[in-house]
């Protein structure tokens, strides 16, 4: 057989209307696209990292000196926040859904001792690990923290803020005040909420590590960067202890961000190699960010996701989701069971909603980056199509009337 070199590799255009990624923006793409041939240590990608820095603290409402970013999706972030937990380490893990799960899962690997991972290389059953399933669809509660913490008194505790599998928020404050109550390190998983919620790191001093992704409500997907922030005593451990890690290891990686010892210098060391066209367009993002104003849009969002979630239950669906960026629903009763083929019929014409991932199976519409009229309406309206195609009645004419009722006739945007 002859090996023949593929055509040029074209990506249609699609509606990202997931959990994430969102649709980066236009002028992100271009700070990508347009960021000029540099090394890593150039001066103005060292900048650039710098200056990222300072506007991730803004924006993360924190004065935690070892906040930055990490080469990668969420689960690059995750991996550095969890590289501080150690074999034996005792651990709370709250699962609610396919994310927290994964998340519950890699503590279990980095808390397993030798002996475990033999025993269950894939999975392994540490036992210094205790996981709290709650069940999908319901939120993990302040009661249910006080009560394991209060419990196991474990060294460290994880979270999910927002569980995107299910489309639940969980309960930040009361995890925070559960951790500091009882001497608990508190690890939070905040992919999916930061650049939507308005929420500020500081406000919670029960957690000792954030970690999130690029490309959900920052919208900066061409490869960039997963934003983590650590306290003092999360640096302290991870001093005393050490991590099973060069590269994810926070007080390695913080000193490309120019943070030694806890202080910030004027310019990075190597720690691994950065791209100038990352570094541009994450720098862009959070620039689109402070402009709008996490308050904005934050509002924003719950507008909208009020429309949409008004919309499809109109159409018989029933919502079980409390998330701003992200609403997850059951079909109306006469298509129960048809979640996947409905998913799958959108997804070929490039309208890009989700099935859940884990059971139980309910499909995903997400709006990030989608906060107007326009694009609302166009998801309602497909999605009005998709039900109809599997035989749904929809009232189109109450549907067009909910649009125009929530956006008016004189709002264009
Ligand atoms: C999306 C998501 C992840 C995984 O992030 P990647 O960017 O795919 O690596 C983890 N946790 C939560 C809560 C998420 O929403």
């Amino acid at each position: 057989m002859t090996f023949q070199i593929f055509p040029p590799l074209e990506i249609l255009e699609t509606l990202a209307a997931g959990p994430g990624p969102g649709n980066t923006d236009a002028r992100v793409l271009k700070a990508f696209a347009s960021a000029g041939v540099a090394d890593h240590m150039q001066g103005d990608v060292l900048r650039g990292m710098i200056e990222c820095k300072h506007m991730l603290r803004k924006i993360w409402g924190t004065q935690n000196a070892y906040t930055f970013a990490v080469a990668g999706t969420g689960w690059s972030a995750l991996d550095t926040m969890f590289s501080a937990v150690m074999p034996g380490d005792t651990v709370v893990a709250f699962t609610n859904g396919t994310f927290s799960g994964i998340d519950a899962l890699t503590l279990r690997i980095k808390a397993a001792t030798p002996e475990e991972h033999a025993a269950n290389p894939l999975d392994p059953q540490a036992a210094s690990v205790t996981v709290v399933e709650v069940p999908h669809g319901q939120p993990v509660t302040a009661e249910l923290v006080e009560a394991s913490l209060a419990r196991h008194k474990p060294k460290w505790a994880f979270m999910a803020h927002w569980e995107t599998g299910s489309g639940r928020v969980n309960d930040l404050s009361g995890f925070s005040d559960a951790c500091q109550r009882h001497g608990a390190m508190g690890l939070i998983d905040a992919v999916s909420s930061l650049g939507v919620d308005e929420f500020s790191i500081d406000d919670y001093p029960g957690v000792a590590g954030w970690a999130s992704c690029p490309q959900k409500g920052l919208c900066c997907l061409p490869l960039t960067y997963a934003p983590v922030s650590f306290t003092k005593a999360y640096i302290e451990t991870l001093k005393s202890t050490g991590a099973y890690t060069y590269v994810h290891n926070p007080i390695f990686e913080a000193r490309h961000w120019g943070i030694v010892d806890g202080q910030d210098v004027e310019k990075g060391t190597y720690h691994r190699t950065h791209s100038g066209y990352a570094v541009a367009a994450f720098h862009e993002s959070l620039r689109l960010t402070l402009r709008e104003g996490l308050t904005k849009r934050s509002m924003s969002y719950r507008t909208h996701e009020k429309v949409l979630r008004d919309a499809v239950t109109e159409m018989g669906c029933e919502v079980t989701s409390d998330m701003p960026s992200l609403i997850v629903l059951n079909l109306p009763p006469e298509l129960a069971d048809r979640e996947m083929e409905l998913v799958q019929n959108c997804r070929a014409r490039g309208f890009g909603i989700w099935p859940t991932l884990s059971e139980p199976v309910q499909v995903r519409i997400g709006i990030l980056n989608q906060l107007n009229r326009e694009a609302v309406s166009r998801i309602v309206r497909l999605f009005a199509d998709a039900i109809r195609e599997l035989g749904g009645e929809v009232d189109h004419d109450a549907i067009e009337a909910l649009l125009e009722s929530r956006y008016g006739t004189s709002i264009a945007a």
